[in-house]
């Protein structure tokens, strides 16, 4: 019965779906099967990947058969990527708004955004325009020479936050190509400042946070105290001291004068959607003015109107003196970006202090100007803040029917984070799988938090239509546990 309901469901979802004009569904389809044929057919596939393929014979949504285009094509290529992520079994080939679809057809309810980045959604027709157009004028001629576009979006960036974050002094823009990149500028930033205010300065220190996430590179990474990223590349870079987020009365003994900067996430995304509060953030920004300390939010995941707020520290009264963004602002492109103070920090950054051959890009650069201008719109935060609610009242739902599963719900707008109480946070990786299975993909986050982030403009009945599915897969998970068979994918790790 159930599965019955769900095909009908994705049916009347696919029909309801505004392709562009020239493409039918039968089109969609032959032209997803046509790239499936297209791949190798003869394959022995390796067990591990078998393994991983099981899955409830009668699913409306199943992951790929281990006979399939699919599975055959990616055992052939797959060996070929170094092996840095685990993936479920299905392979995406096409999006359209909040929805995603996979090589054979299968449609999903995307509540991920590509981990926040797609806030725009898929295959958003203005952006997709505006790319085409940059790329037949310009995509690269290097930061040797002007373009119309770094300046254009630089200037976007800081009079819209000074507008909507009113006291603001970010004032200057370093644009880069992704989120570690941006923080890396951020803490080469913060030591430059008191480097330039005394060369023999002993204020080199950077402070981040316990479950904190700020990227993959030696600078990032090492403000990011994770044991499952860090000792296999150990050493650190030195002059890295981490605090327990949140606490208040430890900030004065950990930020002290050989601080140089502060880096800390007002929603902590990866770590489990963790809410900085208003205290904390002032204790910070207090104690970076008492010792001189550069005070760095890092907005990456939860910025860019992704709370309802542009940036999501605007609601504590606290301004930082670097802001780092990436993720959504290329709506899928590549970029990122270090806003800093022209007061704390502009006047100690010269010429030759950093750079970059693909930051600042007019493609990138025009594509992001678009994205922002989009993003920063008033109607589509409050739009945001009314979805939120849907997902909150889904929770004291979800609640009543799975009693003690859900222990609490965190996050703002559309960051969103179910924690599952401590006897059932080890069934999250079985929830993501049926609720795959099922058609909708949803990620994990910190310690077993289901985590939503999809496209700011999903539409009303897509977040009813997802949370329908999520409900059903808690429904196997933990009342028919017996009917699924969990499948490993990095999504299902919350490792980035
Ligand atoms: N900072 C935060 C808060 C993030 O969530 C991420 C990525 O998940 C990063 C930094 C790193 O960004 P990127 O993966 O683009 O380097």
């Amino acid at each position: 019965m159930a599965s019955r309901l769900f095909k009908r469901t994705a049916t009347s979802q696919l029909s309801k779906l505004s392709l562009p004009t020239t493409t039918t569904r039968t089109q969609l389809r032959k032209r997803c099967y046509a790239s499936a044929a297209a791949v190798p057919t003869s394959s022995s596939i390796p067990v591990h990947d078998r393994a991983q393929i099981k899955h409830e014979a009668s699913l409306p949504n199943p992951d790929p058969a281990e006979d399939s285009p699919t599975t055959t094509f990616l055992a052939q290529s797959t060996p070929f990527m170094v092996p840095t992520y685990v993936r479920p079994p299905p392979m995406m080939v096409k999006g359209q708004g909040s929805l995603l679809y996979d090589n054979e057809n299968r449609e999903y309810v995307d509540f991920t955004a590509g981990i926040a980045v797609n806030s725009l959604g898929h295959a958003d027709p203005e952006v997709s325009r505006v790319i085409a157009h940059q790329a037949q004028q310009l995509i690269h001629a290097s930061n040797l020479y002007h373009n119309p576009w770094t300046p254009t979006l630089s200037k976007l960036l800081i009079q819209e936050t000074q507008k909507q974050s009113p006291g603001s002094e970010l004032s200057q823009v370093f644009v880069s190509n992704s989120g570690s990149e941006a923080n890396e500028a951020a803490i080469k930033f913060a030591r430059k400042v008191t480097y330039a205010k005394d060369p023999s300065t002993t204020q080199r220190d950077i402070v981040s946070f316990h479950e904190s996430f700020h990227g993959r590179t030696y600078g990032s990474l090492s403000a990011t105290p994770n044991k499952k990223y860090q000792p296999p590349f150990g050493p650190m870079l030195p002059g890295f001291r981490y605090g327990t987020y949140n606490d208040v009365a430890g900030v004065k003994d950990l930020v002290t004068e050989n601080t140089a900067g502060v880096i800390v996430e007002p929603i902590q995304g990866e770590g489990g959607v963790n809410v900085a509060t208003p205290e904390f953030l002032q204790a910070l920004r207090k104690r970076c003015d008492e010792v001189g300390a550069v005070l760095i939010f890092d907005e990456i995941q939860c910025g860019l109107s992704r709370t309802g707020d542009l940036w999501a520290h605007t609601a504590s009264g606290v301004h930082p003196d670097i802001l780092t963004t990436a993720k959504a602002l290329g709506n899928g492109i590549p970029i990122g970006a270090t806003l800093v103070s022209g007061k704390t920090v502009a006047p100690f950054i010269k010429t030759g202090d950093h750079g970059t051959t693909f930051g600042g890009n007019p493609l990138a650069c025009r594509v992001a100007h678009h994205v922002f201008e989009r993003l920063a719109k008033s109607k589509l935060q409050e739009e945001v803040r009314a979805k939120s609610k849907l997902f909150f009242n889904a929770s004291e739902t979800l609640n009543q029917k799975f009693p003690g599963v859900i222990k609490e719900v965190r996050g703002r707008g559309l960051i969103i984070g179910y924690q599952l109480s401590d006897e059932a946070k080890s069934k999250s990786t079985e929830i993501i799988t049926a609720a795959r299975e099922r058609g909708l993909l949803v990620i994990t986050a910190g310690d077993g938090v289901i985590r939503i982030v999809p496209p700011l403009v999903i539409s009303e009945d897509e977040i009813t239509r997802g949370l329908a599915i999520l409900e059903q897969a808690m429904e196997v998970v933990f009342n028919k546990s017996d009917d699924v068979t969990p499948t490993k994918g990095q999504q299902e790790f919350g490792s980035r």
